[in-house]
């Protein structure tokens, strides 16, 4: 019986991978609360965290600097349970959210949940920027292991390849986390 719940708790448990960004105020602080606050949700466990990294701002560009990083999780939560988990990180931060690409003290996107396809007003799966970023794709590299079941592996690898030579982005410091 007990190993019966054991089994079907680990098989609903999903592995989920988060951008998370700063640039406003002590920005590796808040990504280390960021991660911290993630890790206490009782659904959710941080498993790898990226290398920090400091990007120039992409589209609305009279604005400071960021740090990026990215996570790989594991949750029982289902997608949407998550981004409300992630969007009210978000909001204890302080995000600021006036110009849409503009400063934030904190940005969490979801990428991607075991390959799963969402395409909802409030969420969508892959997340459909990630492809074209260096700073969603450096570190997420750091963190999909080559063997990720679900083909993460290969369009990282694949979408560094189109966008070529890395600009606008250099690495800031080690994993904050664990
Ligand atoms: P942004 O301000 O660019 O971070 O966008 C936040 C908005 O995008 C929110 O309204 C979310 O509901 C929506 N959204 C849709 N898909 C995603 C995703 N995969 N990750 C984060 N936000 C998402």
């Amino acid at each position: 019986m007990t190993n019966d719940m054991t089994t079907n708790l680990t098989s609903e448990r999903s592995e989920a991978y988060i951008a998370l960004g700063a640039n406003l105020g002590r920005r590796e602080e808040t990504l280390r609360e960021a991660l911290r606050m993630l890790n206490e949700h009782s659904e959710i466990d941080v498993l790898r965290a990226s290398d920090v990294y400091e990007t120039d701002p992409v589209g609305y560009e009279d604005q400071p600097p960021f740090l990026n990083m990215a996570a790989a999780v594991a949750t029982s939560l289902a997608p949407h349970k998550l981004l409300e988990a992630m969007q009210d990180i978000e909001n204890r931060l302080g995000r600021v959210r006036d110009i849409r690409f503009g400063p934030r003290t904190a940005d969490l996107d979801l990428l991607w949940m075991d390959g799963l396809t969402i395409a909802t007003e409030a969420l969508t799966l892959p997340h459909p920027r990630m492809h074209e970023r260096f700073f969603v794709l450096v570190p997420l590299e750091d963190v999909v292991p080559e063997n990720e079941p679900s083909g993460l592996r290969m369009l990282v690898e694949d979408s560094l390849i189109q966008l070529g030579e890395a600009s606008g982005i250099l690495r800031f410091s080690s994993p904050l986390f664990p």
